[in-house]
């Protein structure tokens, strides 16, 4: 038995089914959660939700009589600091996969090595890790998703981990400040795992059946929103594809997820590099790309989207399908610029899933069809047959009859300001 371990926190703000938490508890007296608010990134609309996370891990670990220590600063100076005061003989961590998550853990690693303590990775943010799965035809990744779907679906998965009864923290260590955010809370997402598991039971009790019919309906709430949740790690994604029995469309959603991971584990450049490279030039149209990003292009459905994105941090699958797609094949802006935007603005921002589905779109990535052509019209016609998301996000529209609503070139000029269409759509 260990005397101390310190877990460092990143993407795993959780009690259950937390295996290295799980396993700091079964190997060590005392247990040292930790996480490292490092001032270098900002988290944009996500830091209110980073600190009402921590302050309900805090709390949830001090109801098992633990506690969380936050400290500021860079994340592997400050953990090895804390290990080296506690006399810690191991550091614990959940593995990532991004090239910043990837540097921290080597980085890690080294210097536990140097303090002669034991530094172990642990599964945990994915549901099958990245890498556990090859090709049968050989390559370190699967770069097709049907064929990884398949070998995903058939893998064996770990147990689910109850949460520890009890954590017990080292005496005499100051737990540090929680980070406050000057934001005022968003509406829609709320940070913490206890919001979390409340709206995964709600989610798998009434919904998770409707999410084959339903999660293409713009304007309905069809889909589960646990995006931020499984962002931060609030939720385990394998407690809740084991608990989401009979919706399958719903695990496939979840197996894009882990597919994306394990591309970025293999391309760990993906949120800059043309993963596959097609010698695309890109227009430097500034004035298109703000357009774009203010949701004044013209084409209701596009703006729509991005005011969704702007007013709510948040937006709708097939309406980021769309915006991308209308900035990248039509106004043929380069995928980084409408990348950085959604990564700046969205709650469930991460980069294996913004890059990941960015490239797709881009004819750069997994897309096993690279010249795919969204029409957004077509687009808006089955997708918001009445209209109602696009007048929800575009009140100025409010009493353009449905049939011009969906066609820029038919919409009469100067409704309320509403621009003409930056591009021919016929
Ligand atoms: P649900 O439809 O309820 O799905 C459940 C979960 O499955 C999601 O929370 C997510 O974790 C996962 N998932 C669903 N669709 C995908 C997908 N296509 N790729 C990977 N995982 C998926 N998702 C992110 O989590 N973060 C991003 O930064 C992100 N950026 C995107 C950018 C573009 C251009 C596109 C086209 C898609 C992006 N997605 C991203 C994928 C998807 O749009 C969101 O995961 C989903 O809309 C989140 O809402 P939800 O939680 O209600 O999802």
């Amino acid at each position: 038995m260990m005397e101390n371990v310190v877990v460092l926190l990143n993407r795993d703000l959780r009690v259950h089914d937390h295996p290295a938490l799980a396993a700091a508890c079964a190997h060590a007296r005392h247990v040292v959660p930790l996480f490292v608010v490092d001032p270098a990134l900002s988290a944009g609309p996500r830091t209110a939700f980073l600190a009402e996370s921590l302050a309900d891990l805090r709390e949830s670990l001090r109801g098992r009589g633990g506690d969380l220590a936050v400290r500021w600063g860079d994340p592997v100076a400050q953990a090895v600091r804390l290990a080296r005061e506690v006399s810690a003989q191991g550091v614990y961590v959940s593995e990532d996969v991004s090239a910043l998550a990837r540097r921290r853990q080597r980085l890690l690693a080294e210097e536990c090595e140097r303090n002669r303590m034991e530094f172990l990775t642990f599964p945990g943010v994915t549901i099958v890790p990245p890498g556990a799965l090859r090709p049968s035809g050989g390559g370190d990744h699967y770069r097709v998703f049907t064929p990884y779907w398949r070998a995903w679906s058939d893998h064996r998965r770990r147990r689910v981990l109850d949460a520890p009864e009890k954590v017990s923290f080292p005496e005499g260590v100051e737990a540090g400040p929680l980070p406050v955010s000057r934001r005022a809370s968003h509406g829609l997402f709320r940070g913490g795992e206890t919001v979390a598991r409340e709206r995964m039971r709600q989610w798998l009790k009434y919904c998770v059946d409707d999410y084959a019919d339903g999660h293409d309906d713009l304007a309905g709430n069809r889909t589960s929103k646990l995006g931020p949740y499984l962002r931060f790690g609030c939720l385990s994604p394998l407690e809740l594809e084991s608990l989401s029995e009979g919706g399958a469309d719903f695990v496939r959603q979840l197996c894009w997820r882990d597919f994306f991971h394990q591309v970025t584990l293999a391309f760990p450049r993906i949120n800059r590099d043309d993963y596959r490279p097609r010698g695309q030039v890109w227009r430097d149209d500034r004035d298109a790309a703000q357009a774009w990003k203010e949701g004044r292009t013209g084409v209701p459905i596009v703006d729509a989207g991005m005011r969704q994105l702007l007013a709510e941090g948040w937006m709708h699958n097939r309406a980021r399908m769309l915006t991308a797609s209308f900035l990248v094949r039509r106004l043929q802006v380069d995928w980084r610029v409408g990348a950085e935007h959604f990564f700046g603005l969205l709650f469930d921002g991460d980069v294996p899933n913004n890059y990941g589905n960015w490239q797709w779109v881009a004819g750069t990535g997994n897309d096993t069809r690279p010249n795919r052509i969204v029409n957004p019209v077509r687009q808006a016609r089955r997708f918001d047959p009445e209209g109602e998301y696009i007048r929800r996000y575009l009140p100025e529209l409010d009493a353009v009859p449905i049939k011009m609503i969906y066609e820029p070139w038919r919409l009469p000029r100067g409704v309320r300001g509403y621009p003409a269409p930056l591009v021919s759509m016929d």
